[in-house]
Protein backbone atom coordinates (compact mmCIF):
# COMPACT_ATOMS: atom_id res chain seq x y z
CA UNK A 1 0.00 0.00 0.00
CA UNK A 2 1.46 3.84 -0.67
CA UNK A 3 1.89 5.98 1.45
CA UNK A 4 1.60 9.92 1.91
CA UNK A 5 4.33 12.15 3.61
CA UNK A 6 2.77 15.00 5.89
CA UNK A 7 5.88 17.30 6.28
CA UNK A 8 5.57 19.49 9.11
CA UNK A 9 7.77 23.16 8.60
CA UNK A 10 6.21 26.21 10.36
CA UNK A 11 3.29 24.75 11.19
CA UNK A 12 3.71 22.96 13.96
CA UNK A 13 0.08 22.08 15.21
CA UNK A 14 -2.09 19.77 14.59
CA UNK A 15 -5.56 22.37 14.84
CA UNK A 16 -6.86 24.32 11.56
CA UNK A 17 -3.52 22.56 10.15
CA UNK A 18 -5.46 21.92 6.30
CA UNK A 19 -2.38 19.83 5.36
CA UNK A 20 -3.58 17.01 8.26
CA UNK A 21 -7.38 17.41 6.67
CA UNK A 22 -5.92 17.08 3.40
CA UNK A 23 -3.89 14.03 4.40
CA UNK A 24 -6.70 12.45 6.60
CA UNK A 25 -9.36 12.88 3.47
CA UNK A 26 -7.08 10.90 0.88
CA UNK A 27 -7.31 8.03 3.41
CA UNK A 28 -3.95 6.44 2.77
CA UNK A 29 -1.93 5.79 5.41
CA UNK A 30 0.21 9.05 6.76
CA UNK A 31 4.17 9.85 7.65
CA UNK A 32 4.07 12.44 10.10
CA UNK A 33 7.32 13.94 8.95
CA UNK A 34 9.82 16.51 10.53
CA UNK A 35 13.26 17.37 8.53
CA UNK A 36 16.44 19.00 10.85
CA UNK A 37 17.86 20.56 7.86
CA UNK A 38 21.60 21.46 8.71
CA UNK A 39 21.92 23.54 5.67
CA UNK A 40 18.92 26.05 7.15
CA UNK A 41 20.61 26.33 10.06
CA UNK A 42 24.13 26.96 8.91
CA UNK A 43 22.35 30.43 7.07
CA UNK A 44 22.90 33.58 8.39
CA UNK A 45 19.47 34.38 10.36
CA UNK A 46 19.54 31.13 12.07
CA UNK A 47 20.38 31.16 15.66
CA UNK A 48 19.80 28.85 18.77
CA UNK A 49 17.14 30.43 20.36
CA UNK A 50 14.69 29.73 17.36
CA UNK A 51 15.92 26.22 17.45
CA UNK A 52 15.26 26.20 21.14
CA UNK A 53 12.00 27.25 20.48
CA UNK A 54 11.41 24.93 17.27
CA UNK A 55 12.24 21.86 19.92
CA UNK A 56 9.93 22.67 22.41
CA UNK A 57 7.35 22.93 19.50
CA UNK A 58 7.79 19.54 18.39
CA UNK A 59 7.57 17.60 21.69
CA UNK A 60 4.32 19.45 22.11
CA UNK A 61 3.64 18.78 18.50
CA UNK A 62 4.49 14.67 19.04
CA UNK A 63 2.14 14.48 22.19
CA UNK A 64 -0.57 16.05 20.16
CA UNK A 65 0.05 13.55 17.33
CA UNK A 66 0.42 11.00 19.41
CA UNK A 67 -3.41 11.51 20.63
CA UNK A 68 -4.59 11.06 17.22
CA UNK A 69 -2.90 7.99 16.63
CA UNK A 70 0.11 9.43 14.50
CA UNK A 71 3.91 9.06 15.58
CA UNK A 72 5.97 12.11 14.59
CA UNK A 73 9.10 10.90 12.78
CA UNK A 74 12.11 13.09 12.70
CA UNK A 75 14.85 13.00 10.30
CA UNK A 76 18.33 15.08 9.80
CA UNK A 77 19.70 15.58 6.35
CA UNK A 78 18.43 17.77 3.51
CA UNK A 79 14.91 17.68 2.78
CA UNK A 80 15.70 16.03 -0.80
CA UNK A 81 17.79 12.73 0.81
CA UNK A 82 15.61 12.39 3.06
CA UNK A 83 12.31 12.29 0.81
CA UNK A 84 13.85 10.62 -1.23
CA UNK A 85 15.20 7.79 0.91
CA UNK A 86 11.53 7.83 2.92
CA UNK A 87 10.35 7.13 -0.89
CA UNK A 88 12.45 4.25 -1.88
CA UNK A 89 11.75 2.44 1.69
CA UNK A 90 8.28 3.32 2.08
CA UNK A 91 6.38 3.48 -1.28
CA UNK A 92 5.42 7.04 -0.65
CA UNK A 93 3.30 8.55 -3.70
CA UNK A 94 2.61 11.68 -1.87
CA UNK A 95 4.06 14.73 -0.14
CA UNK A 96 1.73 17.13 1.61
CA UNK A 97 3.03 20.55 3.45
CA UNK A 98 2.12 24.37 3.92
CA UNK A 99 3.53 26.67 1.65
CA UNK A 100 6.17 28.44 3.15
CA UNK A 101 7.12 32.11 2.58
CA UNK A 102 10.64 31.41 3.87
CA UNK A 103 14.10 33.09 3.07
CA UNK A 104 16.30 32.78 0.25
CA UNK A 105 17.50 29.21 1.23
CA UNK A 106 14.11 27.42 2.01
CA UNK A 107 12.88 29.22 -1.30
CA UNK A 108 15.85 27.31 -3.62
CA UNK A 109 14.82 24.33 -1.15
CA UNK A 110 11.34 24.79 -2.81
CA UNK A 111 12.46 24.82 -5.94
CA UNK A 112 14.80 21.31 -5.94
CA UNK A 113 11.73 19.75 -3.83
CA UNK A 114 9.27 20.18 -6.60
CA UNK A 115 11.76 19.20 -9.14
CA UNK A 116 12.39 16.38 -6.68
CA UNK A 117 8.88 15.34 -6.77
CA UNK A 118 8.24 15.79 -11.15
CA UNK A 119 11.41 13.22 -11.63
CA UNK A 120 9.65 10.46 -8.77
CA UNK A 121 6.32 10.73 -9.63
CA UNK A 122 5.40 12.30 -5.80
CA UNK A 123 2.26 14.59 -6.37
CA UNK A 124 3.38 17.41 -3.68
CA UNK A 125 0.35 19.24 -2.78
CA UNK A 126 1.84 22.72 -0.64
CA UNK A 127 -1.12 24.36 0.54
CA UNK A 128 -1.84 27.58 1.82
CA UNK A 129 -1.65 28.50 5.51
CA UNK A 130 -2.54 32.29 5.88
CA UNK A 131 -3.91 34.71 3.80
CA UNK A 132 -0.75 35.08 1.68
CA UNK A 133 -1.81 34.07 -1.55
CA UNK A 134 1.27 31.96 -4.01
CA UNK A 135 1.51 33.58 -7.72
CA UNK A 136 -0.48 36.55 -6.53
CA UNK A 137 -1.48 38.56 -10.11
CA UNK A 138 -1.51 42.00 -8.43
CA UNK A 139 -2.46 43.30 -5.05
CA UNK A 140 -6.34 44.12 -5.91
CA UNK A 141 -8.90 42.86 -3.92
CA UNK A 142 -6.31 40.73 -2.17
CA UNK A 143 -7.21 42.41 1.19
CA UNK A 144 -10.88 41.27 1.16
CA UNK A 145 -9.65 37.68 -0.44
CA UNK A 146 -7.30 37.55 2.94
CA UNK A 147 -10.46 38.32 5.15
CA UNK A 148 -13.24 35.72 3.75
CA UNK A 149 -10.07 32.89 4.33
CA UNK A 150 -9.68 34.20 7.66
CA UNK A 151 -13.18 34.20 8.66
CA UNK A 152 -13.48 30.58 6.71
CA UNK A 153 -14.02 27.38 8.58
CA UNK A 154 -10.80 26.33 10.45
CA UNK A 155 -9.59 22.66 9.18
CA UNK A 156 -10.64 19.73 10.93
CA UNK A 157 -9.42 16.31 10.06
CA UNK A 158 -10.90 13.12 9.71
CA UNK A 159 -9.72 9.33 11.02
CA UNK A 160 -5.90 8.89 10.24
CA UNK A 161 -3.70 5.81 10.32
CA UNK A 162 0.04 5.50 10.95
CA UNK A 163 2.11 4.56 8.02
CA UNK A 164 3.84 1.61 10.07
CA UNK A 165 7.43 0.68 10.78
CA UNK A 166 9.40 3.97 10.12
CA UNK A 167 12.25 4.78 12.37
CA UNK A 168 12.72 8.27 13.79
CA UNK A 169 16.06 9.83 14.58
CA UNK A 170 16.78 12.41 18.17
CA UNK A 171 16.49 15.50 18.06
CA UNK A 172 20.15 16.70 17.45
CA UNK A 173 21.47 19.33 20.22
CA UNK A 174 21.91 22.76 18.84
CA UNK A 175 25.60 22.55 19.02
CA UNK A 176 25.58 19.75 16.41
CA UNK A 177 24.26 22.17 14.18
CA UNK A 178 27.26 25.03 14.80
CA UNK A 179 24.77 26.89 17.27
CA UNK A 180 25.64 28.83 20.27
CA UNK A 181 23.97 29.70 22.99
CA UNK A 182 20.15 30.38 23.75
CA UNK A 183 18.73 33.68 24.61
CA UNK A 184 18.61 32.83 28.65
CA UNK A 185 15.74 34.69 29.50
CA UNK A 186 13.70 33.32 25.83
CA UNK A 187 9.86 32.49 25.21
CA UNK A 188 8.79 29.27 25.86
CA UNK A 189 7.72 27.17 22.80
CA UNK A 190 4.96 24.67 22.11
CA UNK A 191 1.38 25.22 21.60
CA UNK A 192 0.31 24.76 24.72
CA UNK A 193 2.44 27.82 25.84
CA UNK A 194 0.70 29.72 22.58
CA UNK A 195 -2.81 28.83 23.88
CA UNK A 196 -2.35 30.50 27.41
CA UNK A 197 -0.65 33.39 25.77
CA UNK A 198 -3.99 33.88 23.44
CA UNK A 199 -6.52 33.42 26.08
CA UNK A 200 -4.84 35.88 28.62
CA UNK A 201 -4.12 38.48 26.45
CA UNK A 202 -7.71 38.30 24.87
CA UNK A 203 -8.70 38.55 28.22
CA UNK A 204 -6.86 39.85 30.96
CA UNK A 205 -3.48 41.60 29.71
CA UNK A 206 -5.01 43.22 26.30
CA UNK A 207 -6.65 45.41 27.97
CA UNK A 208 -4.27 48.45 27.94
CA UNK A 209 -2.21 47.04 24.60
CA UNK A 210 -3.07 50.34 22.40
CA UNK A 211 -1.67 52.30 25.03
CA UNK A 212 0.61 50.51 26.28
CA UNK A 213 2.07 48.72 23.31
CA UNK A 214 5.24 50.79 23.10
CA UNK A 215 6.49 51.10 26.58
CA UNK A 216 9.35 48.81 26.70
CA UNK A 217 8.43 47.64 30.05
CA UNK A 218 4.59 47.11 29.52
CA UNK A 219 4.66 46.17 26.21
CA UNK A 220 6.08 43.02 27.31
CA UNK A 221 2.74 42.13 29.22
CA UNK A 222 0.14 43.94 27.55
CA UNK A 223 1.25 42.94 23.82
CA UNK A 224 -0.03 39.63 22.74
CA UNK A 225 3.86 38.13 22.34
CA UNK A 226 2.27 35.29 20.11
CA UNK A 227 4.88 36.47 17.17
CA UNK A 228 7.03 33.25 17.97
CA UNK A 229 4.19 30.81 17.64
CA UNK A 230 2.55 32.30 14.54
CA UNK A 231 6.29 32.11 12.94
CA UNK A 232 6.75 28.05 13.92
CA UNK A 233 2.59 27.69 13.08
CA UNK A 234 2.20 26.47 17.38
CA UNK A 235 -0.90 28.23 16.28
CA UNK A 236 -2.38 29.28 13.42
CA UNK A 237 -3.29 33.13 12.31
CA UNK A 238 -6.63 32.03 11.51
CA UNK A 239 -7.14 30.74 14.88
CA UNK A 240 -5.70 33.94 16.18
CA UNK A 241 -8.04 36.23 14.47
CA UNK A 242 -11.17 34.03 15.25
CA UNK A 243 -10.36 33.81 18.90
CA UNK A 244 -10.09 38.06 18.57
CA UNK A 245 -13.15 38.08 16.30
CA UNK A 246 -15.20 36.25 18.97
CA UNK A 247 -13.62 38.79 21.75
CA UNK A 248 -14.89 41.76 19.72
CA UNK A 249 -18.52 40.57 19.64
CA UNK A 250 -17.91 40.09 23.81
CA UNK A 251 -16.57 43.81 24.39
CA UNK A 252 -18.44 45.98 21.85
CA UNK A 253 -19.47 48.64 23.27
CA UNK A 254 -17.93 48.45 26.26
CA UNK A 255 -15.75 51.58 25.89
CA UNK A 256 -12.85 50.06 28.71
CA UNK A 257 -10.55 49.98 26.47
CA UNK A 258 -11.05 46.52 25.16
CA UNK A 259 -12.84 47.19 21.90
CA UNK A 260 -10.12 49.43 20.59
CA UNK A 261 -7.26 47.33 21.56
CA UNK A 262 -8.85 44.10 20.27
CA UNK A 263 -9.33 45.71 16.56
CA UNK A 264 -5.90 47.31 16.58
CA UNK A 265 -4.93 43.33 17.51
CA UNK A 266 -6.69 42.60 14.41
CA UNK A 267 -5.21 45.25 12.41
CA UNK A 268 -1.71 43.95 13.10
CA UNK A 269 -2.17 39.80 11.90
CA UNK A 270 -3.97 41.65 8.52
CA UNK A 271 -0.34 43.41 8.72
CA UNK A 272 1.47 40.06 9.45
CA UNK A 273 -0.31 38.88 5.87
CA UNK A 274 0.48 42.26 4.63
CA UNK A 275 4.38 42.11 4.87
CA UNK A 276 4.36 38.19 4.65
CA UNK A 277 2.45 38.32 0.57
CA UNK A 278 5.44 41.29 -0.08
CA UNK A 279 8.81 39.11 0.28
CA UNK A 280 5.55 36.41 -1.27
CA UNK A 281 6.10 38.35 -4.16
CA UNK A 282 9.35 39.47 -4.43
CA UNK A 283 11.96 36.71 -2.75
CA UNK A 284 14.84 39.21 -3.93
CA UNK A 285 13.72 42.14 -1.26
CA UNK A 286 15.88 39.89 1.24
CA UNK A 287 19.01 41.49 -0.29
CA UNK A 288 18.10 44.12 -2.86
CA UNK A 289 16.87 47.64 -2.01
CA UNK A 290 12.67 47.11 -3.02
CA UNK A 291 13.34 50.69 -4.52
CA UNK A 292 17.03 50.06 -6.99
CA UNK A 293 17.51 53.89 -6.57
CA UNK A 294 19.20 53.13 -2.82
CA UNK A 295 21.24 50.34 -3.82
CA UNK A 296 25.06 51.34 -3.00
CA UNK A 297 23.73 54.04 -0.81
CA UNK A 298 25.45 53.15 2.26
CA UNK A 299 28.20 50.87 2.29
CA UNK A 300 28.15 47.58 1.20
CA UNK A 301 30.66 46.05 3.80
CA UNK A 302 29.38 47.93 7.23
CA UNK A 303 32.08 50.02 9.49
CA UNK A 304 32.77 47.30 11.60
CA UNK A 305 33.38 48.67 15.17
CA UNK A 306 29.80 50.74 14.20
CA UNK A 307 28.02 47.49 14.24
CA UNK A 308 29.70 45.86 16.77
CA UNK A 309 28.72 48.70 19.26
CA UNK A 310 24.97 48.33 17.74
CA UNK A 311 25.42 44.88 18.63
CA UNK A 312 26.35 44.67 21.79
CA UNK A 313 24.45 47.30 23.15
CA UNK A 314 27.89 49.78 23.34
CA UNK A 315 26.86 52.93 21.30
CA UNK A 316 27.17 55.00 24.29
CA UNK A 317 23.28 55.53 23.57
CA UNK A 318 21.58 54.48 26.63
CA UNK A 319 17.90 53.95 25.10
CA UNK A 320 19.88 52.01 22.44
CA UNK A 321 22.13 49.96 23.88
CA UNK A 322 19.43 49.24 26.54
CA UNK A 323 17.05 47.25 23.62
CA UNK A 324 20.14 45.69 21.75
CA UNK A 325 20.76 43.80 25.66
CA UNK A 326 17.09 43.26 26.13
CA UNK A 327 16.61 41.68 22.51
CA UNK A 328 20.07 39.57 22.92
CA UNK A 329 18.71 38.45 26.43
CA UNK A 330 14.84 38.13 25.77
CA UNK A 331 14.82 37.76 22.15
CA UNK A 332 11.91 40.04 21.87
CA UNK A 333 11.28 43.59 21.38
CA UNK A 334 7.93 45.78 20.69
CA UNK A 335 7.15 46.98 17.64
CA UNK A 336 8.16 50.75 17.97
CA UNK A 337 11.65 49.58 19.86
CA UNK A 338 12.59 47.26 16.94
CA UNK A 339 11.77 50.59 14.65
CA UNK A 340 13.86 52.59 16.16
CA UNK A 341 16.96 50.40 16.73
CA UNK A 342 16.69 49.85 13.06
CA UNK A 343 16.46 53.10 12.16
CA UNK A 344 19.44 54.28 14.65
CA UNK A 345 21.81 51.68 12.73
CA UNK A 346 20.81 52.65 9.02
CA UNK A 347 20.48 56.67 9.37
CA UNK A 348 22.96 58.01 12.45
CA UNK A 349 25.33 54.86 12.00
CA UNK A 350 24.89 54.42 8.17
CA UNK A 351 24.97 50.73 8.13
CA UNK A 352 23.74 48.82 5.22
CA UNK A 353 20.17 47.04 6.05
CA UNK A 354 21.16 43.63 4.86
CA UNK A 355 24.12 42.96 7.94
CA UNK A 356 22.07 44.59 10.68
CA UNK A 357 19.07 43.05 9.24
CA UNK A 358 20.62 39.90 9.64
CA UNK A 359 21.66 40.11 13.07
CA UNK A 360 18.31 41.31 13.99
CA UNK A 361 17.26 38.25 12.30
CA UNK A 362 19.16 36.01 14.61
CA UNK A 363 18.06 37.68 17.65
CA UNK A 364 14.20 37.91 17.31
CA UNK A 365 12.90 34.33 18.39
CA UNK A 366 9.98 35.86 16.19
CA UNK A 367 11.90 36.08 13.14
CA UNK A 368 9.72 35.55 10.38
CA UNK A 369 11.01 36.57 7.19
CA UNK A 370 8.32 38.12 5.02
CA UNK A 371 8.01 40.46 7.95
CA UNK A 372 11.24 41.22 9.23
CA UNK A 373 12.90 42.11 5.35
CA UNK A 374 10.08 44.13 4.56
CA UNK A 375 9.94 45.62 7.75
CA UNK A 376 14.29 46.14 7.84
CA UNK A 377 13.98 47.55 4.70
CA UNK A 378 11.03 50.37 5.81
CA UNK A 379 12.54 51.78 8.66
CA UNK A 380 15.90 51.85 6.60
CA UNK A 381 13.96 54.24 4.00
CA UNK A 382 14.84 51.79 1.34
CA UNK A 383 11.67 51.24 -0.42
CA UNK A 384 11.25 54.12 -1.78
CA UNK A 385 7.05 54.15 -0.82
CA UNK A 386 6.87 54.51 2.98
CA UNK A 387 7.31 57.81 5.23
CA UNK A 388 10.98 58.27 6.18
CA UNK A 389 11.23 57.20 10.34
CA UNK A 390 14.64 58.82 11.59
CA UNK A 391 13.44 58.18 15.64
CA UNK A 392 15.58 60.31 17.79
CA UNK A 393 17.03 57.75 20.06
CA UNK A 394 17.08 60.24 22.92
CA UNK A 395 13.50 61.82 22.77
CA UNK A 396 12.54 57.90 22.34
CA UNK A 397 14.20 57.19 25.67
CA UNK A 398 12.62 60.29 27.71
CA UNK A 399 9.17 59.14 25.52
CA UNK A 400 8.67 55.56 26.19
CA UNK A 401 11.05 55.25 29.64
CA UNK A 402 10.16 58.25 31.23
CA UNK A 403 10.99 56.41 34.44
CA UNK A 404 14.47 55.33 33.53
CA UNK A 405 13.86 52.10 34.84
CA UNK A 406 14.06 49.93 31.35
CA UNK A 407 17.38 51.83 30.53
CA UNK A 408 19.05 51.36 33.97
CA UNK A 409 17.96 47.71 34.10
CA UNK A 410 19.66 46.97 31.10
CA UNK A 411 22.65 49.94 31.11
CA UNK A 412 24.01 49.29 35.23
CA UNK A 413 26.70 51.51 34.58
CA UNK A 414 24.38 54.31 34.87
CA UNK A 415 23.52 53.70 38.04
CA UNK A 416 24.85 56.91 39.32
CA UNK A 417 23.62 59.18 36.46
CA UNK A 418 20.68 61.40 37.78
CA UNK A 419 16.92 60.91 36.40
CA UNK A 420 17.72 63.84 34.33
CA UNK A 421 20.56 63.50 32.42
CA UNK A 422 20.23 59.55 31.98
CA UNK A 423 19.45 59.23 28.31
CA UNK A 424 22.24 61.93 27.61
CA UNK A 425 24.79 61.05 29.94
CA UNK A 426 27.77 62.65 28.23
CA UNK A 427 26.24 66.32 29.54
CA UNK A 428 26.53 65.04 32.95
CA UNK A 429 29.84 66.41 34.73
CA UNK A 430 30.99 63.09 36.02
CA UNK A 431 30.30 61.61 32.65
CA UNK A 432 34.06 61.51 32.61
CA UNK A 433 34.00 58.13 35.34
CA UNK A 434 31.33 56.24 33.90
CA UNK A 435 32.27 52.64 33.01
CA UNK A 436 30.42 53.80 29.51
CA UNK A 437 31.14 54.76 26.54
CA UNK A 438 30.95 57.98 24.77
CA UNK A 439 28.56 58.44 22.28
CA UNK A 440 29.60 57.20 18.79
CA UNK A 441 28.31 59.52 17.16
CA UNK A 442 26.51 63.09 17.74
CA UNK A 443 22.57 62.33 17.00
CA UNK A 444 21.40 65.74 15.72
CA UNK A 445 24.06 65.46 13.53
CA UNK A 446 24.22 62.20 12.26
CA UNK A 447 20.27 62.47 11.51
CA UNK A 448 20.87 65.30 9.61
CA UNK A 449 23.57 63.95 7.23
CA UNK A 450 21.86 61.00 6.74
CA UNK A 451 18.07 62.83 6.00
CA UNK A 452 19.58 64.53 2.87
CA UNK A 453 21.53 61.64 1.66
CA UNK A 454 18.41 59.62 1.73
CA UNK A 455 16.55 62.65 0.42
CA UNK A 456 19.10 63.12 -2.46
CA UNK A 457 18.09 60.04 -3.77
CA UNK A 458 14.47 61.05 -4.41
CA UNK A 459 15.51 63.63 -6.16
CA UNK A 460 17.13 61.61 -8.79
CA UNK A 461 15.32 61.18 -12.45
CA UNK A 462 13.62 58.59 -12.72
CA UNK A 463 12.75 58.00 -8.94
CA UNK A 464 8.90 58.35 -8.93
CA UNK A 465 8.43 56.07 -12.19
CA UNK A 466 10.06 53.23 -9.76
CA UNK A 467 8.30 54.09 -6.74
CA UNK A 468 5.05 53.86 -8.39
CA UNK A 469 6.00 50.41 -9.58
CA UNK A 470 6.99 49.74 -6.19
CA UNK A 471 3.52 51.04 -5.13
CA UNK A 472 1.25 48.81 -7.71
CA UNK A 473 3.46 45.88 -6.97
CA UNK A 474 3.50 45.92 -3.16
CA UNK A 475 1.07 48.68 -1.81
CA UNK A 476 -2.05 47.97 0.15
CA UNK A 477 -5.35 49.17 -1.87
CA UNK A 478 -8.58 50.67 -1.12
CA UNK A 479 -10.00 47.57 -0.72
CA UNK A 480 -8.44 47.77 2.98
CA UNK A 481 -9.62 50.68 3.83
CA UNK A 482 -12.81 49.86 2.59
CA UNK A 483 -13.30 47.15 5.10
CA UNK A 484 -13.05 48.94 8.04
CA UNK A 485 -15.17 51.74 6.52
CA UNK A 486 -18.04 49.87 7.92
CA UNK A 487 -16.76 50.60 11.21
CA UNK A 488 -15.83 53.80 12.65
CA UNK A 489 -13.48 53.25 15.83
CA UNK A 490 -11.81 50.88 13.36
CA UNK A 491 -11.20 53.78 10.82
CA UNK A 492 -10.10 55.74 13.49
CA UNK A 493 -7.71 53.39 14.33
CA UNK A 494 -7.10 51.90 11.76
CA UNK A 495 -5.30 55.64 10.33
CA UNK A 496 -3.82 56.34 13.53
CA UNK A 497 -1.87 52.92 13.72
CA UNK A 498 -0.77 53.08 10.08
CA UNK A 499 0.86 56.43 10.93
CA UNK A 500 2.67 55.53 13.77
CA UNK A 501 3.69 52.49 11.56
CA UNK A 502 5.06 55.01 8.82
CA UNK A 503 2.72 53.88 5.54
CA UNK A 504 0.16 55.04 4.06
CA UNK A 505 -2.78 52.78 4.62
C1 LIG B 1 12.71 45.99 11.95
C2 LIG B 1 11.54 45.12 12.34
C3 LIG B 1 11.63 43.75 12.21
C4 LIG B 1 10.54 42.93 12.56
N1 LIG B 1 10.69 41.58 12.43
C5 LIG B 1 9.66 40.78 12.76
C6 LIG B 1 9.80 39.36 12.66
O1 LIG B 1 10.84 38.84 12.24
N2 LIG B 1 8.74 38.59 13.04
C7 LIG B 1 7.56 39.13 13.49
O2 LIG B 1 6.63 38.38 13.83
N3 LIG B 1 7.41 40.47 13.57
C8 LIG B 1 8.41 41.31 13.25
N4 LIG B 1 8.25 42.67 13.36
C9 LIG B 1 6.90 43.22 13.65
C10 LIG B 1 6.53 43.44 15.13
O3 LIG B 1 7.46 44.24 15.77
C11 LIG B 1 6.33 42.13 15.89
O4 LIG B 1 5.42 41.30 15.19
C12 LIG B 1 5.76 42.32 17.28
O5 LIG B 1 6.54 43.21 18.02
C13 LIG B 1 5.67 40.96 17.97
O6 LIG B 1 5.15 41.05 19.27
P1 LIG B 1 3.66 40.57 19.59
O7 LIG B 1 3.42 39.20 19.11
O8 LIG B 1 3.44 40.81 21.05
O9 LIG B 1 2.83 41.58 18.71
P2 LIG B 1 1.33 42.12 18.81
O10 LIG B 1 1.41 43.61 18.88
O11 LIG B 1 0.58 41.44 19.87
O12 LIG B 1 0.73 41.76 17.38
C14 LIG B 1 0.10 40.51 17.08
C15 LIG B 1 0.73 39.89 15.86
O13 LIG B 1 0.53 40.70 14.72
C16 LIG B 1 1.68 40.64 13.87
N5 LIG B 1 2.29 41.97 13.81
C17 LIG B 1 2.39 42.87 14.80
N6 LIG B 1 2.98 43.99 14.37
C18 LIG B 1 3.25 43.79 13.07
C19 LIG B 1 3.86 44.59 12.07
N7 LIG B 1 4.31 45.81 12.32
N8 LIG B 1 3.99 44.07 10.83
C20 LIG B 1 3.54 42.84 10.53
N9 LIG B 1 2.95 42.04 11.45
C21 LIG B 1 2.81 42.51 12.70
C22 LIG B 1 2.63 39.64 14.50
O14 LIG B 1 2.39 38.36 13.94
C23 LIG B 1 2.22 39.68 15.96
O15 LIG B 1 2.53 38.50 16.66
C24 LIG B 1 9.32 43.52 13.03
C25 LIG B 1 9.25 44.91 13.15
C26 LIG B 1 10.34 45.70 12.81
C27 LIG B 1 10.22 47.19 12.97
Amino acid sequence: MTGTILWFKRDLRVADHPALARAALIGAPVLPLYIVEPGLWAQSDADARHYGFLRESLVDLKDRLDRIGLALVIRVGEAVTVLEDLRARHAITRLISHEETGNGWTYARDRAMAAWARGQGVVWEDLPQSGVVRRLRGRDGWAAARDRVMAGPVAVPGRVTMLADVASSALPGAAALGLGADAPQRQRGGRAAGLARLDTFLTERGQDYRRAMSSPLQGATACSRLSPHLAFGTISAREAEQAAARRAVQVRGTGDGWPGSVQSFRARLAWRDHFMQKLEDEPALEWRCLHPAYEGLRPAIPDAARLAAWQKGETGLPFVDACMRSLAATGWLNFRMRSMVMAVASYHLWLDWRATGAHLARMFTDYEPGIHWSQVQMQSGTTGINTLRIYNPVKQGMDQDPTGAFTRAWVPELAAVPDVLLQEPWRWDGAGGLPYPAPIVDVKQAAAWARDRVWAVRQGDGFRAQAAQVVRKHASRKDAKGRFRRDPVAVKQAKKDSRQMGFDF
